[in-house]
Order: structure tokens, then C-alpha cells, then sequence
């Protein structure tokens, strides 16, 4: 049976700045709840801009977060990181970096030297996925899934490529290990193409347009939009009038509080409460 399409959230009309290197627009929680698309809990899409050439690297400082995971996806620019943990990076296009804060991390973003100074496009996703209230404390890690990891479908009638970051996509797997069930499918479609795949059954799912032209089960997606899927059925198609990419999540619901304040997510005001003094007593650790 055919997903209900339950609304298309049309790209919000301004941009958030997150520090000066990440122009937003937001989804989660925006367009919809934390507890409907669960455990999705923050989607923040930067759509390809110029920010210039600049001799001072953009992006934003030293922060936490505690209680979930954030999903880095460059598709164009170069994101580099350093977190409390020791970590250092550069997240390329196709590129995709999961960092597990789980008991509490600090880090911070920002663009990558060399493409800070020349500039040029640069567009990314940051999607937060909530961790299962017996994993919020797990030890803080990232998977630092390059382009060559990913798993990939050629589709058929050179329709275009699936690139499966988690989860499963018609038998191909991707390379994320995640705590809950989560698909995440970077979806390139050539002028003309379609895909069809189908998502477990109990999964909230969504798709955002990246770019180009799309119709998803006979609905225009346009470009920049967010389709929120029902919770009935299970196929989805998505055919392109345009070259067009699209970003396709599913996950199985986190049935649990979500008491969120900021870069923390836990399941009560108290944990938020304790999370604030013990990041304010330096207890995230040194950066
Ligand atoms: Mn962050």
C-alpha cells in the first residue's frame, strides 16, 4: 500500500544563523513535533550558498550536547570538527560524520580552512537523532563515514544512485551503526528517473528536496520542501523531472519523554536541569 503523504512543509521562509557558518532553515521541530517524527529531533538544512572567501574561519565555537546523536551530510564545502573527545575531522562531500554525544560532549564546527579561503557552494544537513533513554549516557563517539563506505544501488534505466548512509535500502546496507532502528537514504536521481522503495511498517518517515524537481506518490514535492509521510502504508516512489537529490529518513519511534532544552535531550526537566549545572561545572570536558 501506498504512503499517505500527510503534509509538504514548504522551505520556512528566513534562515537561522548557527554561528556564521551555517545558514539554516529548520524542520524539526519547526514543521513538525519531536514526538511525531521520532526519533528524529532536529533537521536543519543549509541550501547551497556562497558564503565568499574569508581569511577568518565561519562556523560556530565550542558547544555541548548531551542525550542524542547529530548527523553531519556535506554535500558540497568542507566541514571540519574538534570535539572534547580528542576528535578531529574533516567532513568532504558525501561525506558523513555521526557523533554519538550520548553522556555529554563538547565540539565545534566550522568550515574548512582552505574552503573558508577560497570559498565557494556550500550546502548541508545536521540531523539529530534521540537516543533510547537506557543509551543517553553511552560514552561519547563518532563514526566518521566517508563517501567510500556508503552503501550503494545503482538504480535500474540509469535512473540515478542510492547512497545508504544507515539502515537498508531494497537489501543494501549502509555503514552507520545506530542505536534504533533508522534509515537514511542520500538519494541523486537523473532527469526522468524514479526509485521505489518501501519503509518498515510502525517507521515515522520523511523526505527532504535538496534540490531539483520531484514528484513523490504523485504529490509535486518542490524544491527545498519537507514530506512528512503518514503512518499507513509502506511504498514510496519519487520520480524526477530534473537531475534532483533527495534525502529519505525513516526510524522507529523512540516511545519515551523527550524533555529537550537546547543541545540537551533527555526524558525529564530534572536530567535537563542536572545536564546544565554539570556543563556549567566543566564536567563536558576541556576543548
Ligand atoms: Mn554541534
Amino acid at each position: 500500500m501506498k504512503k499517505q503523504i500527510e503534509k509538504i512543509i514548504q522551505k520556512p521562509a528566513r534562515p537561522g544563523m548557527v554561528g556564521d557558518g551555517f545558514r539554516v532553515f529548520n524542520y524539526i521541530p519547526a514543521g513538525v513535533t519531536q514526538q511525531r517524527i521520532s526519533p528524529f529531533l532536529l533537521l536543519d538544512f543549509n541550501p547551497e550558498y556562497d558564503f565568499g572567501p574569508s581569511a577568518r574561519v565561519k562556523g560556530v565555537d565550542v558547544h555541548p550536547h548531551k542525550g542524542f546523536e547529530t548527523v553531519t551530510i556535506a554535500y558540497k564545502g568542507a566541514v571540519e570538527h574538534h570535539d572534547s573527545s580528542g576528535n578531529h575531522g574533516i567532513i568532504h562531500p558525501g561525506d558523513v560524520q555521526w557523533m554519538t554525544a550520548g553522556a555529554g560532549i563538547l565540539h565545534k564546527e566550522y568550515h574548512e580552512t582552505e574552503f573558508s579561503r577560497t570559498g565557494g557552494p556550500f550546502e548541508m544537513v545536521q540531523l539529530w537523532v534521540n537516543l533510547p533513554k537506557k543509551d543517553k549516557l553511552a560514552t561519547p563517539h563518532y563514526q566518521a563515514l566517508t563517501a567510500g563506505t556508503m552503501g550503494k544501488v545503482s538504480l535500474p534505466a540509469n535512473a540515478g544512485i542510492v547512497r545508504v548512509i544507515a539502515g537498508t535500502f531494497n537489501g543494501t546496507s549502509g555503514p552507520a551503526a545506530t542505536y534504533t532502528p533508522v534509515n537514511l537514504f542520500d538519494i541523486r536521481l537523473n532527469k526522468g528517473g524514479q526509485v521505489q522503495t518501501a519503509i518498515p511498517a510502525g517507521h515515522n518517515s520523511a523526505l527532504l528536496v535538496i534540490s531539483g524537481e520531484v514528484t513523490v506518490n504523485d504529490e509535486a514535492a518542490p524544491v527545498h520542501s519537507f514530506v512528512l509521510f503518514g503512518k499507513q502504508g509502506e511504498e514510496i516512489a519519487v520520480s524526477a523531472s530534473t537531475d534532483a537529490v533527495v534525502l529519505l529518513m525513516s526510524g522507529e519511534p523512540i516511545n519515551e519523554p523527550i524533555a529537550s532544552y537546547g543541545p540537551f535531550v533527555m526524558n525529564t526537566q530534572e536530567e535537563i536541569h542536572a545536564a546544565i549545572k554539570d556543563f556549567q561545572a566543566g564536567k563536558f570536558g576541556v576543548l
